[in-house]
């Protein structure tokens, strides 16, 4: 039989779990806050509990390793990319960004996704396998670990939909938000997703503080869904909606994510239209130029474009900002480090 994946367990399950096994509550206190708190790899290292319990922990549980494969350190700016390797051999990548407010880690969801995206290369070899909370939570831990920085904000935009993994997600939300983890306050956190409806509405009534950014990219039903199959299935007036409804429920101001395609959503018409649809919506928009990807043929739009883009969306009254790029240098964007390892080992 498998060994369970402990580290996946939450606070109170983990209490119960070890009493399951006769151990006395306080003891499931204290390997919880080994695992999540000390971010201990073994059971060997921790230290105030008997040899005996190290060794029953050992037999029935596992902490399953997320293992470093590449580090890259950007010399442009203080980003790292990091590759790493899941007991069953997938590859996800995470980023780490260091800022004046503190460290922001942004984690992958699943290993690869089936949404499709036409300009991101995360979408092109599908979906492998849904991500436990072990394995999202794990990302931040090694990196923590590995670079000595505490981890302050966290962005789940990595590779994946979040919310294509609902009930994993939601759990590593609850468990790195936890006092008896690393404490990360909720308005640090953000999930970005493509806009999968019954689960942002269902999100929004978990009673989280979470914030939501959503992939809008395009300003009507057309062209969204020319860029993303998922637009198919839920159409942007209801995206829309559902948005507006987290809104209301959490009190949290939700972000756009627009990225800019050379020629295809960064026209006037297209600032024009976006200004409407977004006006009078308490909300960010956020504009990010779509960083190429070599399978696809999508073009940057030039700078002059980008800012002319976002001068008429604030002269419309939106609140908007370009984010910052980081990390070009070192596959920084969007699948780009995992999707370079699963061709260095086709070529192989
Ligand atoms: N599945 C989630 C989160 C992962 S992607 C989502 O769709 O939101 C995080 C963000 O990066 C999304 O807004 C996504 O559309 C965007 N993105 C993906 N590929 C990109 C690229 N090549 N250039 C710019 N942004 C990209």
């Amino acid at each position: 039989m498998d060994k369970k994946d402990i580290v996946s367990f939450g606070y109170e399950e983990l209490l119960s779990e070890m009493e399951g096994i006769g151990e006395k509550s306080f003891r499931g206190k204290q390997v919880y806050s080994w695992l999540h708190e000390k971010l201990a790899d073994e059971f060997s290292q921790m230290t105030n509990l008997s040899k005996a319990l190290r060794q029953k922990l050992d037999d029935a549980y596992e902490i399953r390793k997320v293992s470093m494969a590449a580090r890259q350190i950007s010399r442009r700016d203080p980003t790292e990319k990091f590759l790493f390797e899941l007991h069953d051999g997938s590859m996800i990548e995470s980023v780490l960004m260091k800022y004046d407010y503190g460290n922001s880690v942004c984690v992958s969801s699943q290993a690869g996704c089936r949404m499709g995206c036409r300009f991101c290369a995360s979408a092109i070899g599908g979906l492998e396998r849904n991500l436990t909370p072990s394995e999202m939570l794990g990302q931040i831990y090694r990196i923590q670990k590995l670079t000595g920085e505490r981890v302050s904000n966290v962005v789940v935009m990595g590779t994946g939909e979040p919310l294509d993994n609902y009930d994993n997600f939601l759990k590593f939300v609850t468990m790195l938000s936890d006092s008896h983890g690393l404490h990360i306050s909720q308005r640090n956190i953000t999930a970005s997703t493509c806009g999968i409806v019954p689960n942002i509405k269902r999100l929004a009534k978990e009673g989280l503080q979470i914030t939501l950014a959503l992939s809008l990219h395009a300003s009507n039903q057309e062209k969204r869904e020319k860029l993303m199959p998922v637009a198919r299935k839920y159409g942007l007036s209801e995206v829309m909606e559902a948005c507006d409804y987290y809104f209301e429920k959490t009190g949290r101001r939700p972000t756009f994510e627009y990225s800019l395609v050379g020629g295809v959503n960064d026209g006037p018409e297209d600032a024009k239209e976006l200004s409407a649809l977004l006006s009078g919506r308490n909300c960010h928009l956020n504009l990010i130029p779509v960083n190429t990807v070599k399978e696809r043929d999508f073009e940057r739009p030039d700078r002059k474009n980008v800012l002319a883009f976002k001068n008429k969306l604030e002269k419309n009254g939106i609140n908007v900002t370009i984010r910052r790029e980081r990390g070009s240098d070192i596959d920084g964007a969007c699948g780009q480090l995992r999707r370079r390892y699963a061709d260095s080992k086709k070529e192989k």
